[in-house]
Protein backbone atom coordinates (compact mmCIF):
# COMPACT_ATOMS: atom_id res chain seq x y z
CA UNK A 1 0.00 0.00 0.00
CA UNK A 2 1.11 3.29 -0.95
CA UNK A 3 1.71 5.75 2.04
CA UNK A 4 -0.33 8.13 0.93
CA UNK A 5 -3.16 5.77 1.22
CA UNK A 6 -2.42 4.37 4.47
CA UNK A 7 -2.23 7.78 5.84
CA UNK A 8 -5.48 8.14 4.55
CA UNK A 9 -6.81 4.70 5.59
CA UNK A 10 -5.63 5.33 9.42
CA UNK A 11 -7.37 8.51 9.39
CA UNK A 12 -10.90 7.16 8.27
CA UNK A 13 -9.72 4.35 10.66
CA UNK A 14 -9.39 7.18 13.42
CA UNK A 15 -12.87 8.41 12.87
CA UNK A 16 -14.88 4.95 12.61
CA UNK A 17 -13.37 4.40 15.65
CA UNK A 18 -14.54 7.51 16.96
CA UNK A 19 -18.17 6.03 15.98
CA UNK A 20 -17.21 2.99 17.65
CA UNK A 21 -16.72 4.54 20.65
CA UNK A 22 -20.00 6.38 21.14
CA UNK A 23 -21.96 2.92 19.60
CA UNK A 24 -20.11 0.78 21.85
CA UNK A 25 -21.05 3.09 25.15
CA UNK A 26 -24.77 3.29 23.69
CA UNK A 27 -24.88 -0.66 23.51
CA UNK A 28 -23.17 -0.40 27.15
CA UNK A 29 -20.27 -2.64 25.82
CA UNK A 30 -17.17 -0.48 26.26
CA UNK A 31 -14.75 -3.02 25.80
CA UNK A 32 -15.83 -3.00 22.25
CA UNK A 33 -13.81 0.13 21.61
CA UNK A 34 -10.92 -1.25 23.36
CA UNK A 35 -10.86 -4.33 21.31
CA UNK A 36 -11.55 -2.60 17.97
CA UNK A 37 -8.80 -0.37 18.53
CA UNK A 38 -6.36 -3.11 19.51
CA UNK A 39 -7.49 -5.11 16.37
CA UNK A 40 -7.65 -2.74 13.72
CA UNK A 41 -4.01 -2.96 13.00
CA UNK A 42 -3.63 -6.04 13.58
CA UNK A 43 -6.42 -7.30 11.68
CA UNK A 44 -5.07 -5.87 8.48
CA UNK A 45 -1.66 -6.57 8.79
CA UNK A 46 -2.92 -10.34 8.90
CA UNK A 47 -5.28 -9.68 6.03
CA UNK A 48 -8.26 -10.97 7.86
CA UNK A 49 -12.10 -10.54 6.34
CA UNK A 50 -14.48 -7.86 7.70
CA UNK A 51 -15.89 -10.87 8.77
CA UNK A 52 -13.14 -12.48 10.92
CA UNK A 53 -12.60 -9.10 12.81
CA UNK A 54 -16.17 -8.76 13.60
CA UNK A 55 -16.08 -11.97 15.25
CA UNK A 56 -12.89 -11.17 17.40
CA UNK A 57 -13.82 -7.94 18.58
CA UNK A 58 -17.27 -9.13 19.29
CA UNK A 59 -15.29 -12.44 21.09
CA UNK A 60 -13.77 -10.15 23.31
CA UNK A 61 -16.80 -8.59 24.85
CA UNK A 62 -18.79 -11.61 25.48
CA UNK A 63 -15.40 -13.45 27.00
CA UNK A 64 -14.99 -10.59 29.50
CA UNK A 65 -18.91 -10.42 30.11
CA UNK A 66 -18.78 -14.10 30.75
CA UNK A 67 -15.95 -13.89 33.24
CA UNK A 68 -17.16 -10.62 35.10
CA UNK A 69 -21.01 -12.41 35.11
CA UNK A 70 -18.97 -15.75 36.61
CA UNK A 71 -17.81 -13.35 39.33
CA UNK A 72 -21.27 -11.72 40.12
CA UNK A 73 -22.50 -15.06 40.29
CA UNK A 74 -19.60 -16.62 42.92
CA UNK A 75 -19.80 -13.24 44.98
CA UNK A 76 -23.79 -13.49 45.06
CA UNK A 77 -23.58 -17.48 46.52
CA UNK A 78 -22.34 -16.90 49.27
CA UNK A 79 -19.46 -19.33 49.50
CA UNK A 80 -17.76 -19.97 53.12
CA UNK A 81 -14.56 -19.88 51.42
CA UNK A 82 -13.59 -19.92 47.56
CA UNK A 83 -12.01 -23.39 47.32
CA UNK A 84 -11.74 -24.72 43.66
CA UNK A 85 -11.33 -28.06 41.90
CA UNK A 86 -8.19 -26.90 40.64
CA UNK A 87 -6.63 -26.90 44.41
CA UNK A 88 -8.22 -30.22 45.30
CA UNK A 89 -5.42 -32.71 45.82
CA UNK A 90 -6.86 -36.00 44.17
CA UNK A 91 -3.41 -38.43 45.80
CA UNK A 92 -6.34 -38.07 48.56
CA UNK A 93 -8.80 -38.94 47.37
CA UNK A 94 -8.30 -40.70 44.07
CA UNK A 95 -11.67 -42.61 43.94
CA UNK A 96 -14.07 -39.87 43.30
CA UNK A 97 -11.67 -37.94 40.47
CA UNK A 98 -13.18 -38.83 37.37
CA UNK A 99 -16.96 -38.44 38.47
CA UNK A 100 -16.02 -34.74 39.88
CA UNK A 101 -13.94 -33.95 36.31
CA UNK A 102 -16.99 -34.85 35.11
CA UNK A 103 -19.74 -33.11 37.37
CA UNK A 104 -17.08 -30.15 36.77
CA UNK A 105 -18.37 -30.00 33.21
CA UNK A 106 -21.97 -28.79 34.43
CA UNK A 107 -23.92 -31.23 32.15
CA UNK A 108 -25.65 -32.49 35.65
CA UNK A 109 -27.06 -28.86 36.29
CA UNK A 110 -28.91 -29.47 32.69
CA UNK A 111 -30.35 -32.32 33.63
CA UNK A 112 -31.70 -31.12 37.03
CA UNK A 113 -29.79 -33.80 38.57
CA UNK A 114 -27.89 -34.04 42.19
CA UNK A 115 -25.04 -34.72 43.63
CA UNK A 116 -24.27 -36.16 47.26
CA UNK A 117 -21.09 -35.91 48.85
CA UNK A 118 -21.14 -38.23 51.82
CA UNK A 119 -17.58 -38.93 54.28
CA UNK A 120 -16.03 -38.26 57.63
CA UNK A 121 -14.82 -35.03 58.77
CA UNK A 122 -12.47 -33.28 56.57
CA UNK A 123 -12.47 -35.40 54.02
CA UNK A 124 -13.33 -32.26 51.34
CA UNK A 125 -16.97 -32.64 51.04
CA UNK A 126 -17.16 -28.52 51.50
CA UNK A 127 -13.86 -28.05 49.32
CA UNK A 128 -15.50 -29.80 46.49
CA UNK A 129 -19.18 -28.94 47.05
CA UNK A 130 -18.33 -25.25 46.62
CA UNK A 131 -15.67 -26.13 44.11
CA UNK A 132 -18.46 -27.84 42.08
CA UNK A 133 -20.30 -24.61 42.54
CA UNK A 134 -18.04 -22.44 41.05
CA UNK A 135 -17.61 -24.05 38.35
CA UNK A 136 -21.43 -23.99 37.59
CA UNK A 137 -21.03 -20.16 38.35
CA UNK A 138 -18.46 -20.17 35.47
CA UNK A 139 -21.04 -22.32 33.09
CA UNK A 140 -23.81 -20.15 33.48
CA UNK A 141 -25.42 -20.67 36.49
CA UNK A 142 -27.04 -19.15 39.79
CA UNK A 143 -25.81 -20.72 42.83
CA UNK A 144 -26.66 -20.27 46.25
CA UNK A 145 -24.34 -22.46 49.12
CA UNK A 146 -25.63 -22.54 53.08
CA UNK A 147 -25.65 -25.01 55.68
CA UNK A 148 -28.34 -27.02 56.29
CA UNK A 149 -29.43 -24.89 59.42
CA UNK A 150 -28.99 -21.95 57.47
CA UNK A 151 -31.68 -23.08 55.18
CA UNK A 152 -34.14 -23.98 57.67
CA UNK A 153 -33.77 -21.02 59.29
CA UNK A 154 -34.35 -18.88 55.64
CA UNK A 155 -36.76 -21.11 55.66
CA UNK A 156 -38.69 -20.76 58.62
CA UNK A 157 -38.93 -17.00 58.33
CA UNK A 158 -41.03 -17.14 54.86
CA UNK A 159 -42.86 -19.66 56.40
CA UNK A 160 -43.51 -17.72 59.01
CA UNK A 161 -44.17 -14.66 57.15
CA UNK A 162 -46.53 -16.75 54.56
CA UNK A 163 -44.14 -16.56 52.10
CA UNK A 164 -43.08 -20.15 51.77
CA UNK A 165 -44.20 -20.64 47.72
CA UNK A 166 -42.98 -17.38 46.81
CA UNK A 167 -39.31 -18.25 47.76
CA UNK A 168 -39.26 -21.87 46.85
CA UNK A 169 -40.41 -20.39 43.69
CA UNK A 170 -37.90 -17.61 44.37
CA UNK A 171 -35.40 -20.91 44.71
CA UNK A 172 -36.18 -22.91 41.88
CA UNK A 173 -34.74 -19.63 39.42
CA UNK A 174 -31.31 -20.67 40.97
CA UNK A 175 -29.67 -23.72 38.76
CA UNK A 176 -27.75 -24.95 41.92
CA UNK A 177 -28.44 -24.65 45.51
CA UNK A 178 -25.63 -26.68 48.24
CA UNK A 179 -27.05 -27.52 51.23
CA UNK A 180 -23.82 -28.26 53.14
CA UNK A 181 -23.52 -30.12 56.76
CA UNK A 182 -26.98 -31.73 56.69
CA UNK A 183 -26.95 -34.00 59.66
CA UNK A 184 -24.57 -31.77 61.75
CA UNK A 185 -27.73 -30.89 63.73
CA UNK A 186 -30.82 -32.98 63.89
CA UNK A 187 -34.02 -31.12 62.35
CA UNK A 188 -37.15 -30.42 64.69
CA UNK A 189 -40.05 -31.35 62.94
CA UNK A 190 -41.61 -28.21 61.68
CA UNK A 191 -37.82 -27.60 60.64
CA UNK A 192 -37.42 -31.34 58.70
CA UNK A 193 -40.98 -30.56 56.57
CA UNK A 194 -39.90 -27.51 55.22
CA UNK A 195 -36.56 -29.00 54.13
CA UNK A 196 -38.40 -31.67 52.76
CA UNK A 197 -40.59 -28.92 50.71
CA UNK A 198 -37.40 -27.39 49.28
CA UNK A 199 -35.98 -30.52 48.07
CA UNK A 200 -39.59 -31.98 46.79
CA UNK A 201 -39.89 -28.26 44.60
CA UNK A 202 -36.40 -29.09 43.37
CA UNK A 203 -37.35 -31.96 42.51
CA UNK A 204 -36.65 -33.11 38.52
CA UNK A 205 -36.71 -29.30 37.94
CA UNK A 206 -32.86 -27.45 39.34
CA UNK A 207 -29.79 -29.64 41.48
CA UNK A 208 -28.96 -29.98 44.63
CA UNK A 209 -25.73 -30.68 46.05
CA UNK A 210 -25.49 -32.02 49.56
CA UNK A 211 -23.03 -33.25 52.21
CA UNK A 212 -23.09 -35.02 55.00
CA UNK A 213 -21.05 -36.79 57.51
CA UNK A 214 -23.51 -39.54 58.27
CA UNK A 215 -24.57 -42.43 56.00
CA UNK A 216 -28.40 -42.03 54.27
CA UNK A 217 -29.22 -44.17 57.20
CA UNK A 218 -28.40 -41.72 59.95
CA UNK A 219 -30.84 -39.31 58.40
CA UNK A 220 -33.90 -40.52 59.89
CA UNK A 221 -32.52 -39.31 62.93
CA UNK A 222 -31.85 -36.55 61.80
CA UNK A 223 -35.40 -35.43 60.00
CA UNK A 224 -36.66 -37.17 63.61
CA UNK A 225 -38.73 -39.17 61.49
CA UNK A 226 -37.66 -42.68 59.28
CA UNK A 227 -40.90 -41.84 57.03
CA UNK A 228 -39.76 -37.83 55.98
CA UNK A 229 -36.28 -39.02 55.28
CA UNK A 230 -36.87 -41.98 53.43
CA UNK A 231 -38.98 -39.73 51.01
CA UNK A 232 -36.77 -36.98 50.85
CA UNK A 233 -33.67 -39.47 50.10
CA UNK A 234 -36.00 -40.98 47.36
CA UNK A 235 -36.64 -38.17 45.67
CA UNK A 236 -32.61 -36.50 46.21
CA UNK A 237 -31.04 -39.63 44.52
CA UNK A 238 -33.54 -40.84 42.38
CA UNK A 239 -31.46 -38.28 39.75
CA UNK A 240 -28.10 -38.04 41.54
CA UNK A 241 -24.19 -39.28 41.39
CA UNK A 242 -23.72 -40.45 45.27
CA UNK A 243 -20.21 -39.87 46.29
CA UNK A 244 -18.29 -41.55 49.00
CA UNK A 245 -15.16 -40.05 50.20
CA UNK A 246 -13.10 -41.72 52.65
CA UNK A 247 -10.08 -41.95 54.81
CA UNK A 248 -8.40 -39.03 57.99
CA UNK A 249 -9.37 -35.80 58.01
CA UNK A 250 -7.10 -33.65 55.48
CA UNK A 251 -7.09 -31.31 58.10
CA UNK A 252 -4.86 -33.43 60.74
CA UNK A 253 -2.21 -34.46 58.10
CA UNK A 254 1.24 -34.54 58.87
CA UNK A 255 0.19 -33.71 62.33
CA UNK A 256 0.78 -36.81 63.35
CA UNK A 257 -2.31 -37.09 65.16
CA UNK A 258 -4.44 -38.96 62.24
CA UNK A 259 -5.04 -42.15 64.78
CA UNK A 260 -7.65 -40.19 66.82
CA UNK A 261 -10.75 -42.75 67.53
CA UNK A 262 -13.28 -43.58 64.58
CA UNK A 263 -10.44 -42.39 61.81
CA UNK A 264 -8.97 -45.08 60.42
CA UNK A 265 -5.65 -44.29 59.37
CA UNK A 266 -4.65 -44.42 55.64
CA UNK A 267 -2.05 -45.78 53.38
CA UNK A 268 -0.39 -42.08 52.28
CA UNK A 269 3.48 -41.52 51.55
CA UNK A 270 3.27 -38.67 53.87
P1 LIG B 1 -15.41 -31.63 55.09
O1 LIG B 1 -16.44 -30.67 54.55
O2 LIG B 1 -15.49 -32.99 54.47
O3 LIG B 1 -15.42 -31.70 56.58
P2 LIG B 1 -13.55 -29.71 54.02
O4 LIG B 1 -13.93 -29.68 52.60
O5 LIG B 1 -14.02 -28.58 54.85
O6 LIG B 1 -13.98 -31.10 54.68
O7 LIG B 1 -11.98 -29.84 54.13
C1 LIG B 1 -11.25 -29.40 55.27
C2 LIG B 1 -10.05 -28.57 54.85
O8 LIG B 1 -9.13 -29.39 54.17
C3 LIG B 1 -10.43 -27.48 53.86
O9 LIG B 1 -9.57 -26.39 54.06
C4 LIG B 1 -10.18 -28.12 52.51
O10 LIG B 1 -9.88 -27.16 51.53
C5 LIG B 1 -9.01 -29.02 52.81
N1 LIG B 1 -9.03 -30.24 52.02
C6 LIG B 1 -9.72 -31.38 52.29
N2 LIG B 1 -9.46 -32.34 51.39
C7 LIG B 1 -8.58 -31.81 50.53
C8 LIG B 1 -7.93 -32.29 49.37
N3 LIG B 1 -8.08 -33.55 48.94
N4 LIG B 1 -7.10 -31.44 48.70
C9 LIG B 1 -6.91 -30.17 49.14
N5 LIG B 1 -7.49 -29.67 50.24
C10 LIG B 1 -8.31 -30.46 50.93
MG1 LIG C 1 -17.71 -29.47 55.60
Amino acid sequence: MATGSRTKAKTDGAEALKQVTYLASALKAPRITEAAGRLADHARDAGWTHEEYLAAVLDREVAARNASGAQLRIRAAGFGSRKTIEEFDWDAQPAVRQQIAALASGGFLTEARNVVLLGPPGTGKTHLATGLGIAAAHHGHRVLFATAVDWVTRLTDAHRAGRLPNELARLRRYGLIIVDEVGYLPFEQDAANLFFQLVSSRYEHASLILTSNLPFSGWGGVFGDQAVAAAMIDRVVHHADVLTLKGASYRLRNRGIDTLPSIRTQDTAD
